[in-house]
């Protein structure tokens, strides 16, 4: 059989292609990423400059990595690793080095295309990953991480993920989890987890659960839901006591819709028929 393996995973593909489809959606997926981590590194930057001076002292017990002086020398790496792919395709280039400008281009299909052939595409993908996951951790959002349960029984590791990362990993043992199929587990195994709201209404839409966080907060503020605190401090909920919630409203509100119904019905049906 003649072809080429995808770099990514090994697949055989057609002659001349050198990425999967899976492998291709995942590049896309870090190329749209790249905007968003790259928006948040420069705020998370630009706050430091306004004097951040204590940024890096938080205690040895804090969960979060002590907020690196590095995040300059982070964010060049990502430009460079993007700048310097980018020459590789041989298209016409926009002029900017800003990775959210060079990553946008590259995410368009004709280069998607062009770099589908290239037989660097994969080592993109892993450079880009590993420097995106090292962006995310030097933001000041690296504090916003999901809980995603505990790894096994044989492992006492817990599984986390930065917030919008693909990948969550194990606290011990660094094993790997893709975050979707993670929250899905999350979901059905553990409904004792507990999580800011925000984290609970994004894992519980994974489900197409679809809570409004208007609608949560007000359960919240009624008492509806109770929250626990976590060592940081942020308030938590448990996510079966969201779900439960949601579905006792859902309920509720479909029964006012049919009484509803019923009246107007009964309303039309009591009214003299004209003759
Ligand atoms: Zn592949
Ligand atoms: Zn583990």
């Amino acid at each position: 059989m003649s072809g080429t393996p995808c770099g990514g995973c090994g697949a055989m593909l057609a002659s001349g292609i050198r990425l999967c489809h899976d492998c291709t959606t995942t590049l896309e997926y870090h190329l749209e990423q790249t905007v968003d981590v790259w928006a948040n590194l420069q705020i998370t930057l630009e706050r430091r400059d306004v004097g951040a001076a204590s940024v890096g002292l938080g205690g040895a017990a804090s969960a979060v990595e002590p907020l690196n002086l590095d995040a300059h020398d982070i964010g060049y790496t990502l430009q460079t690793i993007l700048t310097g792919w980018a020459q590789h395709i041989p298209a016409m280039r926009p002029a900017s080095t800003q990775p959210h400008i060079l990553a946008t281009w590259m995410r368009q299909p004709a280069q998607i295309k062009l770099i589908r052939g290239m037989d660097w595409a994969a080592d993109l993908i892993g450079e880009l990953e590993e420097s995106l996951n090292k962006c995310r951790e030097a933001t000041d959002r690296s504090l916003e991480r999901i809980s995603l349960g505990h790894h096994s029984t044989e492992c006492p590791g817990k599984v986390r993920a930065i917030a919008g990362a693909r990948w969550g990993r194990c606290t011990e043992c660094r094993e790997r989890f893709e975050a979707a199929t993670q929250h899905q587990w999350m979901i059905s195994e553990a409904w004792h987890v507990t999580a800011p709201l925000p984290h609970i209404i994004r894992a519980l839409r994974t489900l197409h659960v679809f809570v409004k966080p208007k609608d949560a907060e007000n359960w919240a503020a009624r008492h509806k839901l109770i929250s626990c605190i976590s060592d940081d401090g942020a308030k938590t909920y448990q996510l079966k006591q969201v779900y439960d919630v949601h579905q006792t409203m859902v309920a509720k509100r479909e029964r006012v819709a049919a009484q509803t119904k019923l009246k107007k019905q009964a309303r039309l049906d009591a009214q003299p028929i004209a003759a």
